[in-house]
């Protein structure tokens, strides 16, 4: 048996403590490795002068909705800080909530709570972020078996699912003040709400009370059943072969919504399918299409803010603020997706553009000649989005970008129907982009950075410089 020289599960079962947690209060400081752990101290930061990842930039919009996006590290930034536990204090909930039991765990599980444990308590704040990041943490893991690191990273998604007060996160919520849409902020007000009512218990648990859930889940059945009425009207002069069918599958889709076990899923994907099926063998393509318009008004948690919190009650603790931040923070989207059988685009920002969460997870491998069939304003957005990447660059802030906006102009245009000779669908305009200002502006920003000097000293300093690149700009233009 390989354990390691003290190990807190030994000093618990040796002093036979009752109290998980009283054993977790009282665990021996001497269970510390005897290496002391450096947390390096704060460098001059750089983020705040240039950047180097378009997901950073101040502002972005989506390049398909147009949506204001959360930039990626402050979407990380709150989930690792606010909305997880710290690592120490995670393990003593885990513990705390009976989700580990720290006596009835195999050997690798208890040898990996012991490590994170010993490693938390020098540093009670320390994030889970932090903790799986760190050089001294990384270098530890070398030396635990295969195992014991599985079951380490376990253990991160155990302490995913302990889950703060909905008075503190609706608090850091606000706090965060996210560039919240329609749907999100209908949903931030529902939680606002439920937090004022039980600001002690957790979203989740809220969520999931009787008398809670009920009041969701039947304003969302009330939705349901008016649009299946709806369709009556527009089936009811049909011939008898379409007309009885599509009666019977209304019938059928009221049971689904209304009788059906409540925590069946894909319960409005059936219902669809069991209509496209009548509506895919009707002559009359004008009513096949009237209904399928009706049924897409069906709600769902991405359109509705009932069928939002009946989806996310049964999820994990920490679901709803995942998916809340999931959905407004800036991603990265391939033009030419990642895993397309002919055509594999790659992972690199060559072949990125920004997109925000919900509209990522929406396209899929559709090309972008027909995706932007179903959304027109893409085509807009992405131009907007790209004048603003440019902006960026001229202002010498995004570095390492100065090649982007002709090689994505080149793969949006292939990928939304052109070739290189013909204009696609998407076909940006990328004749803001000023190389020769760029260069300028990153050299100010470096010197201002590197000295603290102020913008217009330094423009002073390097006026002909500067007026060197206005001059080259205007003879283009
Ligand atoms: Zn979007």
């Amino acid at each position: 048996m390989k354990i390691s020289a003290i190990n807190t599960y030994s000093y618990y079962k040796n002093h036979g403590l009752q109290n998980t947690s009283q054993y977790l209060m009282s665990a021996p400081a001497t269970c510390l490795q005897s290496d002391s752990v450096s947390f390096s101290g704060k460098t001059k930061n750089k983020s705040s002068y240039f950047v180097y990842d378009m997901r950073e930039l101040e502002g972005l919009t989506c390049a398909c909705c147009g949506i204001k996006m959360l930039k990626a590290s402050d979407a990380n930034k709150f989930l690792n800080n606010k909305v997880y536990y710290p690592v120490y204090e995670g393990l003593n909930k885990m513990v705390e909530n009976g989700l580990i039991n720290p006596n009835r765990e195999n050997e690798p599980m208890q040898k990996a709570f012991s490590f994170m444990y010993k490693f938390s308590r020098e540093n009670q704040q320390m994030t889970l972020n932090e903790f799986y990041t760190n050089d001294y943490v990384k270098h530890q893991r070398k030396k635990l078996t295969a195992a014991e690191n599985k079951a380490l990273d376990e253990l991160r998604e155990k302490i995913k699912l302990v889950a703060h007060s909905s008075g503190y996160l609706i608090t850091e919520l606000t706090k965060l003040n996210p560039p919240f849409q329609e749907l999100e902020q209908k949903v931030y007000k529902e939680l606002y709400t439920l937090a004022k009512m039980r600001p002690d218990e957790d979203f989740n648990t809220i969520l999931n009370k009787p008398e809670i859930k009920k009041i969701y889940l039947n304003s969302l059945k009330a939705k349901q059943l008016r649009t299946l009425n709806n369709i009556q009207p527009v089936i009811k002069d049909l011939p008898y072969k379409y007309k009885k069918p599509l009666e019977d599958a209304i019938e059928e889709s009221k049971y689904i919504f209304t009788d059906e076990k409540e925590n069946t899923i894909h319960k409005r994907k059936r219902v669809i399918e069991t209509f496209s099926t009548i509506t895919n063998r009707m002559q009359d393509k004008q009513k096949a299409a009237e209904i399928q318009e009706i049924l897409n008004t069906l709600p769902n948690s991405k359109n509705d803010v009932d069928a939002f919190m009946v989806r996310v009650a049964k999820k994990d603790p920490n679901a709803i603020m995942e998916i809340l931040i999931s959905r407004i923070r800036s991603t990265n989207e391939h033009v030419i997706p990642h895993h397309r059988e002919d055509n594999n685009g790659p992972s690199n920002k060559t072949n990125y553009i920004c997109l925000c969460g919900k509209c990522n997870s929406e396209r899929q491998r559709t090309s972008y000649e027909i995706f932007v069939e179903h959304h027109p304003e893409m085509i807009a957005n992405t131009q907007r989005q790209m004048d603003k990447i440019i902006y960026f660059i001229n202002k010498g802030i995004l570095l390492n970008h100065d090649d982007y906006p002709e090689a994505i102009k080149q793969r949006l245009n292939i990928e939304s129907g052109g070739t290189t000779k013909t204009r696609g669908k998407i076909y940006l305009d990328t004749s803001a982009l000023d190389i020769n200002q760029a260069k300028v502006n990153r050299k100010l920003r470096e010197e201002k950075f590197s000295t603290g000097k102020t913008q217009r000293k330094l423009i002073e300093e390097f006026g002909e410089l500067y007026k060197h690149s206005n001059r080259k700009k205007s003879k283009h233009s």
